[in-house]
C-alpha cells in the first residue's frame, strides 16, 4: 500500500549509511519491520519476578582493534529507569544499538525477559521496545496514519489518546486538516518540536515494554520543549526506560545510570552513589549540571 511504499523507496537510498547512524538505524528498524507479522510472532514471556533486561559479560567492538564495551554487567528491573550520559561520542548510542540488536555483541549476552536478543526477530524486538530519538522518522501521509504506525491494529480512539497523551493533539488540532492532514517527504510542513510530538505519540500508541529515549532537545521553542519534556515523562512512567540523559531531573532520578565516555563504560550507580565516587561521574556532573534547576 501507498503507506508503505514511501519507507521502501527511501530504503534504497539508505542502505550505503546504514552501519553509520543511529538515526539510520531507527529507520531501518522501522522500515524492514514486517508490521503484520508481529501479530503472529510468540510474545515474550512475562517475567514478573525476573530482570526486564539483562546484560551479562558484554563485550563490544565496531573495529577489531578497538575495543569498547568489556565485560558489562546491568540487571533492570521492570519498570526502572536507566540513564546513559557522557559526551559526545562517548558510546551512548552505541548501547541502544546493542539493545536493539543492531549489531551482535562479541560475547556476552542481552536477554530480555530471560530471552536473548540474538534468539528474538525483528518484530518481536519492535513489538517490546519502542524509541523515541532526535532524529524524528515520518512518512509521507497523513498525521494520522504516522501515529498509527506505531501499532497497526490501533483504533481511531487510540490514535486521539495517543495525541493527547503526547500533547500532540494541541497542535493537530490547529492544522488545516486537523488529523487528515498531509505530511510531506520528512514532515516539512511541521516544525522540528512538532515531528518531535508526533514521534512520542507513536510510542505511546505502540505501547512497549521497553521505552528508549533521547532527551537532547533541538531548537525548539520553550513551550514545546517542556510540552515535549511533560510527555517524555509520562511515556517512561511505569515502564522500563533507557534515556540518554539530557536533564538535571532524569539523571537524579534514574534507578541506575550508565556513565560512558570514549566508547566505555566508565562507571555504574544511582546519582548519590556515584557523586561519592568523586570520579568521571562527579566531575561531569559538576561540569554539565552545576547551577542547573
Ligand atoms: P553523541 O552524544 O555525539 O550522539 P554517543 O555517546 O552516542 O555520541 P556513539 O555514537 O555511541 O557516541 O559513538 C561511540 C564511539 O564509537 C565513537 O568513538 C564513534 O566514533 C564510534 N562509532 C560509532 N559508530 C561506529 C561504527 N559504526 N563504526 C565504528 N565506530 C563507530
Amino acid at each position: 500500500t501507498n503507506m508503505f511504499s514511501e519507507p521502501i523507496t527511501q530504503l534504497a537510498n539508505l542502505t550505503s549509511t546504514i552501519q553509520y547512524t543511529i538515526a539510520s538505524a531507527e529507520r531501518i528498524f522501522q522500515i524492514l519491520d514486517e508490521p503484520e507479522m508481529s501479530t503472529k510472532q510468540r510474545d515474550i514471556p512475562d517475567d514478573k519476578t525476573g530482570d526486564v533486561v539483562d546484560f551479562q559479560h558484554v563485550n563490544f567492538r565496531y573495529l577489531p582493534d578497538r575495543p569498547l564495551i568489556h565485560n558489562f554487567n546491568l540487571a533492570v528491573k521492570p519498570g526502572s529507569t536507566i540513564a546513559i550520559v557522557g559526551p559526545t561520542g562517548a558510546g551512548k548510542s552505541t548501547m541502544i544499538n546493542l539493545l536493539e540488536h543492531f549489531y551482535d555483541v562479541d560475547s556476552g549476552h542481552i536477554r530480555i525477559n530471560g530471552v536473548d536478543t540474538r534468539n528474538m526477530t525483528r518484530p518481536q524486538l519492535r513489538k517490546n521496545m519502542a524509541m523515541v530519538l532526535q532524529a524524528t522518522w515520518l512518512f509521507k501521509g497523513t498525521v494520522f496514519d504516522n501515529i498509527k504506525y506505531g501499532n497497526l491494529h490501533a483504533t481511531k480512539q487510540d490514535v486521539y489518546k495517543a495525541a493527547k497523551l503526547s500533547h500532540a493533539d494541541d497542535f493537530i488540532s490547529r492544522l488545516p486538516d486537523g488529523y487528515q492532514t498531509e505530511l510531506n517527504e520528512n514532515a516539512t510542513n511541521i516544525s522540528q518540536g512538532q515531528r518531535q510530538l508526533l514521534t512520542i505519540a507513536r510510542a505511546f500508541i505502540a505501547n512497549p515494554k521497553i521505552m528508549i529515549l533521547d532527551e537532547a532537545t533541538s531548537s525548539v521553542d520553550t513551550k514545546t520543549e517542556s510540552m515535549i519534556q511533560e510527555a517524555m515523562e509520562r511515556l517512561v512512567q511505569n515502564r522500563t526506560s533507557f534515556v540518554i540523559a539530557h536533564r538535571l531531573s532524569t539523571i537524579q532520578n534514574a534507578d541506575d545510570i550508565i556513565v560512558m565516555n570514549h566508547g566505555h563504560i566508565v562507571e555504574t550507580g544511582t546519582h548519590n552513589e556515584l557523586l561519592k565516587k568523586h570520579g568521571f561521574y562527579y566531575r561531569l556532573y559538576n561540569s554539565q549540571f552545576a547551577g542547573v534547576h
